[in-house]
């Protein structure tokens, strides 16, 4: 029967039951091929959850998680549930979802296709060869911290992280580092906040037990100008979770569109893998998303979930050759495109490379 695995399937919103279909069709036309055998089961999340439920993240889908092997995400949100009450709105089920899986480390890389130089906002001298990895920290920081209020004449989050939260992220981008180009690089605001002084102390301290690692500082606004810049200089960037999710989403216009860019959030337990992009209410429906993003988290979680890089290479290889020979969703359709798909067909394409 081959190599057995239980993927939790969460589509969520918008353009996500879309994108995840897609996903499952290569997985599906790689693994018969691979004799690996995926066992799915579908839990609800965000704006679906409410409906069905009333509640953004329902007990079973944490008890359901926990049993996988990993998790692959579409997108959640959507305006029909913008006005609810923070704490009952999709993005509080995914940052409690996140949560209770321990996914700490967000994984971001950030990869030029070379036939897809032209999308890019910036020169393609700039961008040629762009193969960095944002490690963001996703459990901590102000998102989580305490006390957040909103009172009537002023409002306030706090940014808080421990010893503990920034030791296990550094790890992880510093294991990420060992296996790269041996480059890191820290970004923070510690020009001005006490708690960016004590990431970096606490990263400076642990550069010691990898001294083949290259470790710099950067500020967190600096950042974002050099990524535009010249972002050829970065390997991986280590960062919290606010700064991580905005020069992951800079990062990823790297690429060209935000419907190429994968995201793997691991940490204690099961892993999820997810497009880094949200649930796009503006195009859903129309069968136009772009599913990339999608089908290379779904690689993702075959090689950093579950080993299987075989299988992984397959996807990559697939998405590679697609976007060759001219294949573009919407999204791409400007740039030397021979013809243009609906998501249904770049899914199609992608599975049946991936499956030669
Ligand atoms: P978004 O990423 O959904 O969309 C931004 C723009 O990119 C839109 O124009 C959209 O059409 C386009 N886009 C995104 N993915 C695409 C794809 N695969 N193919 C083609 N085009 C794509 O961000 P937003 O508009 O700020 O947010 C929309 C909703 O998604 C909100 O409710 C937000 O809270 C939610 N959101 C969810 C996640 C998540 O589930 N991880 C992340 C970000 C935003």
């Amino acid at each position: 029967m081959g190599r057995v695995y239980n993927i939790g399937i969460i589509k969520g919103d918008g353009i996500g039951p879309e994108i995840i279909e897609e996903a499952i069709r290569v997985l599906d036309a790689v693994c018969v091929k691979s004799n690996i055998h995926i066992k799915y089961e579908e839990f609800l999340l965000g704006g679906a959850a409410i409906d069905a439920t009333g509640v953004p993240l329902p007990e079973e889908t944490i008890k359901g998680v926990a049993k996988c092997d990993a998790v692959l995400f579409g997108a959640i949100g959507g305006p029909k549930w913008d006005n609810l009450e923070r704490h009952l709105r999709p993005e509080t089920g995914l940052l409690g979802l996140r949560k209770a899986m321990g996914t700490y480390a967000n994984l971001r890389p950030a990869t030029v296709y070379d036939e897809l130089i032209n999308a890019s906002s910036l020169k393609p001298r700039i961008i040629e060869g762009v193969d960095l990895m944002v490690v963001r920290e996703l459990t901590g920081g102000i998102y989580f911290g305490q006390p957040r209020e909103i009172l009537e004449d002023k409002a306030y989050n706090t940014m808080v992280y421990t010893k503990e939260e920034v030791k296990r992220i550094a790890k992880v981008a510093f294991d990420i580092a060992m296996k790269r180009d041996k480059k890191l690089c820290s970004v923070d605001k510690a020009n001005v906040l006490e708690v960016s002084q004590f990431w970096r102390d606490i990263v400076i301290e642990m550069a010691k037990d990898y001294p083949e690692v290259e470790l710099t500082h950067m500020y967190v606004d600096n950042a974002a100008m050099q990524l535009i810049r010249n972002p050829k200089q970065f390997d991986v960037i280590l960062t919290g979770n606010i700064f991580g999710d905005i020069l992951s989403d800079a990062a990823s216009m790297l690429s060209g569109s935000i419907g190429l860019l994968p995201s793997a959030s691991t940490g204690s337990g099961v892993g999820l893998f997810e497009p880094i992009h949200g649930s796009a209410p503006d195009i859903a429906g129309q069968g136009i998303a772009n599913p990339i993003a999608t089908i290379a988290s779904a690689s993702m979680m075959l090689r950093y979930a579950l080993g299987e890089n075989e299988a992984a290479d397959k996807i990559d290889n697939a998405i590679k050759r697609v976007l060759k020979d001219g294949y573009r969703t919407g999204d791409l359709s400007a740039f030397d495109a021979k013809e243009v798909c609906a998501t249904t067909e770049m899914g199609s394409l992608i599975a049946d490379y991936a499956s030669r």
